[in-house]
C-alpha cells in the first residue's frame, strides 16, 4: 500500500492551483436556500400550511395547493454537510433507535428530540406528512413515527417495486387512485383546495426546471467534464425542494449557461481531467469536498452520477394529473431492480466515455447499497473498466475512515494510470 500513496500525495504538495474550480451561482443558490429555509420559518407564523414530504413524492400537489414543502432527506443532507448529525443520530438513538436505521431518519428524529442541537433548530413543525415509498421502505415505519411524535396526520402514496419494462399499467392505475386520494386527503387536512389549472402551471415550471437540469448534466458528457459531483449534489437542492417554482427555474437557467460557457472554454470542473468516472449512492457529506478533492488531486473527475440524475422524470403533458403524477413518481432509480440499474450504469460508462466507476457503499442506505458487489462484477463484465467499492455512510461519519479511504482511493487512481 504503501508504494502507492505517492500519486495523491505528489499531487497534494504540488504547489499548482486547487485542483477543482468553483461555481459562480453558487451564490445565487445559497441565496436562493436562504430564502427557502426563511419561507420555511416566517410561512407558517403567517398561517400557511406546511407538509413534510419524502424526496420522491409529489411535491407539484401540494406546491399548487399553496402549502410550504420541506424534506427531512434535504436537511439530513443539511446537516450532514455541517457535520451535525452525528449529535442528532445519538439523540435518536437514546429514544431507542437503532444505529442501523438510515442515518437521515436517525437525524430527523434527533432533530425533533433535541431541537435546539439541530441546524435551524430542526424543520418546521408540519400540518401534514406526506411519505412515498418509491426510494425505500424506511420511509414507512420513519414517517409513522414522525405522525406519532407531531401528532399530525400522515399519507403514505404506494408505489410498487417493479422490475417489469415499461412499467405493467395496472401499477400506474393504483398509484394514479391513491394521488387522487392524496389530494382529497391534502384537502381535507390544510383547508386548501386543489384546482387542475394552478396544478398545470406547477406542472410546466416544475417541466422546464428538470429540463435545465437534465440540460446541466448533459453537458457534462464533454471533455472536460463541467461539473463535478460536488458541483452536482449541491445545486440538486433546489430540483428536490423547489421544483415547481420560478426561483428554482431561474436558478437552473443560470446554471445551465454557466456550465454551457464552462464547455465553450474548455474548462473543467476540476483543473486537470485525465480520467473519467462514475460516482454510484449518496455524497458523503460530512467529506464532500475532501473526498472528491482526493480524486481531483489524482487527475479523475466525475462527469455523471446515478444519485443526481434521479431527479431527471418530467411530468407528462396529460389532461388527468393524477394519472401523470403516477406514471413519473412510479418509475424512479431505486424503484426498480438491479437489472435496471446495471442497464443504466452501463449506458452512462459509454455516453460520458468513463474510465472507471465508484460505488460508495452506504451503510445507511440499503435499498442502494445491497447488491452492489453484483453490480461492480457485472458492470466491469459488460465494459471492461474497473470499480472501486468505498465504505461510509452518507452523515454518520462513524462509518468513515478517511485514511483507508485515501489509500483505497490512491490505489485505485495508480491502478488507472
Ligand atoms: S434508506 Fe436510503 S432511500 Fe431511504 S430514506 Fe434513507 S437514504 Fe433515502
Amino acid at each position: 500500500m504503501e508504494t502507492r500513496r505517492p500519486v495523491l500525495d505528489a499531487a497534494r504538495k504540488s504547489p499548482g492551483p486547487r485542483p477543482y474550480r468553483k461555481l459562480q451561482c453558487g451564490r445565487h443558490l445559497k441565496r436562493l436556500m436562504q430564502g427557502y429555509y426563511a419561507l420555511t420559518k416566517v410561512g407558517p407564523r403567517l398561517g400557511m400550511k406546511t407538509v413534510w414530504l419524502t424526496s420522491g413524492a409529489p411535491v407539484e400537489i401540494p406546491l399548487s395547493m399553496g402549502l410550504i414543502p420541506q424534506y427531512p432527506e434535504n436537511y439530513g443532507a443539511l446537516c450532514g454537510a455541517r457535520r451535525a448529525s452525528l449529535e442528532l443520530c445519538r439523540a435518536a438513538e437514546a429514544r431507542g433507535y437503532s444505529p442501523d436505521l438510515c442515518s437521515y431518519a436517525r437525524t430527523d428524529l434527533g432533530s425533533v428530540f433535541s431541537p435546539e442541537q439541530a441546524p435551524l433548530h430542526g424543520l418546521s413543525r408540519p400540518d401534514v406528512l406526506v411519505a412515498c415509498n418509491n426510494i425505500c421502505g424506511t420511509v414507512t415505519k420513519w414517517w409513522e413515527h414522525l405522525a406519532h411524535w407531531l401528532g399530525v396526520p400522515c399519507f403514505l402514496l404506494d408505489t410498487p417495486f417493479s422490475d417489469e419494462e415499461p412499467r405493467p399499467p395496472h401499477l400506474i392505475d393504483y398509484a394514479a387512485r391513491q394521488v387522487e386520494e392524496l389530494i382529497v386527503f391534502l384537502e381535507r387536512h390544510t383547508r386548501r383546495r386543489f384546482s387542475e389549472r394552478k396544478f398545470h402551471r406547477v406542472a410546466r415550471r416544475s417541466r422546464e426546471a428538470v429540463q435545465l437540469w437534465n440540460e446541466c448534466l448533459d453537458l457534462c458528457t464533454a471533455r472536460p467534464a463541467p461539473l463535478g459531483c460536488a458541483d452536482r449534489f449541491l445545486a440538486m437542492a433546489p430540483i428536490v425542494t423547489l421544483r415547481g417554482t420560478r426561483v428554482a427555474r431561474a436558478f437552473y437557467g443560470a446554471l445551465k449557461r454557466e456550465t454551457a460557457q464552462r464547455v465553450e472554454r474548455g474548462e473543467g470542473a476540476i483543473v486537470d481531467e485525465r480520467r473519467r468516472l462514475l460516482w454510484d449512492n449518496i455524497a458523503i457529506w460530512y467529506d464532500i469536498y475532501g473526498l472528491y478533492n482526493r480524486f481531483a488531486e489524482g487527475g479523475a473527475s466525475f462527469p455523471v452520477d446515478t444519485y443526481t440524475s434521479a431527479w431527471t422524470g418530467t411530468l407528462p403533458e396529460e389532461a388527468d394529473p393524477c394519472r401523470g403524477v403516477a406514471r413519473v413518481y412510479s418509475d424512479i432509480y431505486l424503484n426498480r431492480g438491479m437489472q435496471a440499474k446495471i442497464d443504466i450504469m452501463a449506458s452512462m460508462m459509454d455516453r460520458f466515455e468513463l474510465d472507471g466507476f465508484v460505488l460508495h457503499s452506504n451503510r445507511s442506505c440499503k435499498p442502494y447499497s445491497l447488491g452492489q458487489l453484483v453490480i461492480k462484477q457485472e458492470l466491469t463484465r459488460r465494459t471492461g473498466r474497473p470499480g472501486l467499492v468505498l465504505e461510509a455512510d452518507m452523515t454518520d461519519s462513524r462509518h468513515y475512515d478517511g485514511s483507508r479511504v485515501s489509500a483505497q482511493v490512491s490505489a485505485f487512481l495508480e491502478m488507472l494510470e
